[in-house]
């Protein structure tokens, strides 16, 4: 079974960043449709930060470097992503634990906490239109395979089009929150892919 250390993590996290940088302008437009627009200058704020604290000092094992990634999102994002991103990696770091290399299955398995965490800080379940659509099918994916988990993530991105939000921003607009994107599954299936081009690289 392969193994991942403290460098495919920050390798991770830094392609993430990149991605976000990319796409901020596109997670602002579909924040603009059902949000205030400001979804992607906030991930892109945070994980900047992110990048640029992994780069200068570097943590010693994967989990403390999404422990360490997350504090920084929780403390550079002031939207509602901030906190719930940022509990999810640091929820998944602290269920690493102290190991020196961690296999897809753990990698997974300490996800899986995070998404619950994220669940129970937001309140949100699957289907209510957040990020919990693409970030739920997406670790059950991962443990297939890290393209079963980008697929997953971008499946549940688009299958948020027709739902009616129930928590966040959006659940404002009641039903014509219907017929759009959600902001924060979107983002979370760019993480998705970041981590599988991570691990095919
Ligand atoms: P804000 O809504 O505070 O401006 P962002 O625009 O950065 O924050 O993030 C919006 C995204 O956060 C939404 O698209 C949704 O995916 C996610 N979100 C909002 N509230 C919740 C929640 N309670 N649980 C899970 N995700 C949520
Ligand atoms: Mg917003
Ligand atoms: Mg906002």
């Amino acid at each position: 079974t392969e193994t991942y250390g403290t460098d495919f993590l920050v390798r991770w996290l830094t392609a993430a960043a990149e991605a976000v940088d990319r796409e901020a302008d596109r997670l602002t437009e579909l924040d603009s449709a059902i949000g205030d627009a400001d979804h992607g200058a906030n991930l892109k704020r945070g994980f900047a930060a992110v990048s640029e604290t992994l780069a200068k000092e570097p943590p010693t094992t994967p989990g403390a470097v999404l422990t360490t990634a997350g504090r920084q999102l929780i403390s550079t994002v002031g939207g509602a992503s901030g906190p719930l991103y940022g509990t999810l990696l640091r929820r998944t770091g602290k269920a690493l634990g102290d190991d020196e290399r961690v296999t897809r299955a753990q990698l997974a398995d300490a996800l899986a906490s995070g998404v619950a965490a994220v669940s129970q800080l937001g309140g949100a379940q699957a289907g209510d239109k957040t990020m919990l659509d693409a970030l739920g099918p997406a670790v059950e994916g991962l443990r297939e395979s890290f393209a079963a988990g980008r697929a997953a993530a971008e499946e549940g991105a688009l299958a948020t089009v027709p739902l009616r939000a129930r928590k966040g921003r959006a659940s404002y607009l009641g039903e014509r929150s219907v017929g759009h994107q959600d902001p924060g599954a979107t983002s979370s299936a760019l993480l998705f892919a970041a981590l599988d081009e991570t691990a095919g690289a």
